[in-house]
């Protein structure tokens, strides 16, 4: 068998369209354009180059570019307190803190000064809660945008057995709540557990975020499964996934490649989030 490949770079570009369409929308109503505030802490190349595309895509959207950048020696207080004007700044609609911030820094105390309708990346305590909770909020974007996949190639998950590698608070967490959400039964995997590939072999539905070039190879996955390789790896020859492609190709149903998988659906659904937070602060929801 060789497995469908997913192409999220397609689907990322539908709902960045729908995006646009929304801000338009809300424009004519009378609203106003959303306001994205990236806040970048110091020079890392990476953090960099994601916050440039975010702040690039969310203008050709039609949102206002808040940007901010504080020296990689800024004082908590001082970054506190930026965080503090753009949670009071009416026209910032979202504000996204670029992680990992400086090691110097309590990045759970900054993340706590964001407002839970602010927070377009769905990590602040409240949202986390209302996603436990199964209540509606704004959900970190990258497990939204695996949702969004799945969706978008009708892939069944009521009853489905699910299992999501890795169990970080912006990932691996969020992923399996909203995989419970529709009503998969899921099986987090993280790094104490006994024979991944066996457990990972139970899945119709398997989401890899650990973080380990080529973790999973084609006996951890079942026949026909849907794969999807939230990993992202720099190497000499490129961007590499946790899972090894070619070899998963040929046992699964459908799988993600990287680049062009998971990666340009994160954006896409931050753009989503920060119309749908504009949408509620301006009281044009629904
Ligand atoms: P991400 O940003 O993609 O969520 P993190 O580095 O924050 O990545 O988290 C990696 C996650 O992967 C952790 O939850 C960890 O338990 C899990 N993990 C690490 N190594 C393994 C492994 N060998 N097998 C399964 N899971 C692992």
């Amino acid at each position: 068998m060789t497995a469908r490949r997913i192409d999220g770079s397609a689907v990322a570009r539908r709902v960045r369209d729908d995006v646009a369409r929304g801000v338009a929308e809300l424009v004519a109503a009378g609203g106003t354009a959303p306001g994205l505030a990236t806040v970048l802490v110091g020079d890392d190349p990476a953090s960099e180059v994601y916050v440039r595309n975010k702040r690039r895509l969310s203008t050709e959207a039609g949102m206002v570019d808040h940007h901010r950048h504080l020296p990689g020696d800024v004082g908590q207080a001082e970054a506190e307190a930026l965080l503090d004007d753009l949670a009071a700044d009416p026209a910032v609609s979202g504000i996204l803190l670029q992680l990992p911030t400086p090691r110097h820094l309590d990045s759970d105390a900054l993340v706590a000064r964001i407002p839970a309708e602010k927070d377009v990346d769905g990590l602040s305590t409240l949202n986390a809660g209302l996603l436990a909770q199964g209540r509606p909020g704004l959900r970190p974007c990258t497990p939204a945008g695996v949702m969004r996949l799945l969706a978008e190639h009708d892939v069944d998950l009521a009853g489905a057995e699910a299992v999501v590698v890795g169990r970080s608070p912006l990932v691996g967490k969020p992923m399996a709540q909203l995989l419970l959400g529709q009503h998969a039964t899921v099986t987090t995997a993280h790094s104490r557990t006994r024979d991944l590939a066996a457990v990972c072999r139970r899945a119709d539905v398997l989401v890899v975020a650990a973080g380990i070039p080529n973790l999973i190879g084609a006996d951890a996955v079942k026949p026909g499964a849907t794969v999807v390789d939230v990993g992202i790896h720099r190497g000499e020859d490129g961007l590499h996934g946790d899972v090894r492609y070619d070899e998963v190709a040929e046992v699964a149903g459908l799988l993600t490649p990287v680049p062009g998988g998971v990666g340009p659906m994160t954006i896409a659904m931050l753009l989503a989030n920060t119309l749908a937070a504009a949408r509620t602060q301006q009281g044009h929801d629904g």
